[in-house]
């Protein structure tokens, strides 16, 4: 089963309003095992949205429309859908009667006007489907050769809402599953698309479906099945999941949303001990990280951020004979950051960052993006040096994931769990 979806809205056009509701309707789809075959987007103009629904039907025979259901003039979607099936538009008393009764309810003793009494407008034959969130009701439309039209409103609680009480159930009656589309995400960092592309080749294994998502944190790998029940399908991707995890090895930290903050966190808790963090170049944004998950209090317990090589010397005893032979962004200075914190806090891991943000303060030696980590954790110590790529913003950001990724390899590498 495949449907189409036609988001409508000038905004949407010119870029003001971003599209998030096709992304909502294709993950809600794909959980029926309905493939969305083909996503536009059309102005609020009755012709052109005619023009595309008909299309749209022709095609694929089924179409979910969003926005323009309002009480405006330039609410015009029903009026283009009633056009491109041939329908009149009649006012629907049940549409009325809930409308009277939400003003009511809000104490509104105004009588209806004639823009409220315009959302009551419906294509004959339509399906009302009731609007809990909001006022504009959504709409069922099928016709003689069981081609399909849903109308949902482009507020996206209001289509959320919709959908999921009302068009779900429709679809999950109308067009019953030959499967589910399912997927799943590993999750890799420290090592690069193309490298990843080149081993998963290497490996002789074949995947269905598989997507590179490369972003600042790594690169994801996001596994999709479609048309298979749901115990094959969960299966199918498990098994997916297993090989990717050997063929990159040490690289992959989670699986699907997991954020590699609280791996690490989990790798402290495991282990019976606690973190702290002394920040240069990010400024705060690896305890940012930490403290972003939710209890993280019971092991983070705080850091320093030591941006000047005065505080590095003072506040965390990083030696001026250090700071001056190698510099403040070097391997020596990081580890010695990280035992610092730890000393100041008292606590078993320390992890440090010191780098080149940029854009200034690159040297032939040290260009811009030079970063240093360093991971102390009970006598065990790591420290790494990369130059990352991207603006000041990513660099930093890319920096904190750097470090992040330093401490779960060697959290999960060193030291016996404490009972
Ligand atoms: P209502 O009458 O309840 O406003 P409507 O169907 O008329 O519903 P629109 O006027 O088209 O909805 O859009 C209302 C708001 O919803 C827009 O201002 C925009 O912020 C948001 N919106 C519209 N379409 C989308 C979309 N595709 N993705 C995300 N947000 C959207």
């Amino acid at each position: 089963m495949r449907i189409e979806v036609i988001t409508i809205g000038d905004e949407l056009l010119l870029g003001f309003t971003i599209d998030t509701n096709s992304a909502f309707l294709a993950r809600e789809l794909a959980e029926l095992g309905i493939a969305v075959a083909r996503r536009s987007s059309v102005a609020d103009n009755r012709d052109e949205i005619a023009r595309e629904v008909r299309a749209a039907l022709e095609r694929t025979g089924a179409v979910i429309t969003s926005g323009g259901l309002g009480p405006t003039s330039d609410d015009v979607s029903v009026e283009a859908v009633a056009v491109a099936l041939g329908r009149e538009l009649i006012e629907d008393a049940s549409v009325i009667a809930r409308m009277e009764e939400r003003f009511r309810a809000m104490g509104n003793k105004i009588p209806l006007n004639r823009m409220n009494r315009r959302q009551a407008l419906v294509p004959s034959g339509a399906e009302v489907l009731i609007n809990r969130h909001g006022t504009a009701p959504g709409l069922w439309i099928a016709d003689a050769a069981d081609r399909v039209v849903v109308m949902l409103p482009g507020v996206p609680r209001e289509l959320r809402g919709i959908f999921v009480e009302e068009v779900k159930p429709r679809l999950a009656r109308a067009f019953p599953a030959g499967g589910v589309i399912l997927s799943r995400t590993l999750r890799t960092t420290g090592i690069a698309e193309s490298v990843l592309a080149q081993r998963i080749a290497d490996s002789g294994e074949g995947f269905p479906s598989l997507a590179y998502l490369p972003g600042w944190e790594g690169v994801d790998l996001r596994v999709t099945i479609s048309g298979l029940h749901e115990q094959e399908a969960s299966q199918f991707l498990a098994v997916s999941i297993e090989k990717l995890r050997r063929i990159t090895g040490h690289h992959a930290y989670a699986e699907d949303a997991t954020d590699l903050a609280s791996v690490v966190l989990q790798e402290a808790r495991r282990r019976g001990e606690r973190i702290v963090v002394a920040e240069s170049c990010t400024g705060g944004m690896l305890g940012a990280r930490l403290t972003a998950i939710p209890g993280s209090s019971d092991v983070f317990l705080g850091g320093i951020i030591s941006y000047s090589n005065d505080v590095k010397n003072r506040k965390l005893g990083v030696s001026l004979s250090t700071l001056e032979t190698h510099g403040a962004v070097s391997e020596q200075t990081v580890l010695e950051m990280a035992a610092g914190v730890c000393d100041s806090f008292g606590s078993e891991i320390g992890i440090a960052i010191s780098g080149i943000a940029g854009p200034g303060g690159g040297t032939a030696k040290k260009p811009v993006g030079t970063v240093c980590v360093a991971v102390q954790a009970r006598g065990t110590t790591s420290s790494a040096t990369r130059i990352l790529t991207g603006d000041r913003d990513e660099i930093r950001r890319r920096a904190t994931q750097m470090a992040l990724d330093s401490a779960r390899l060697l959290l999960s590498q060193s030291g016996e769990v404490r009972q």
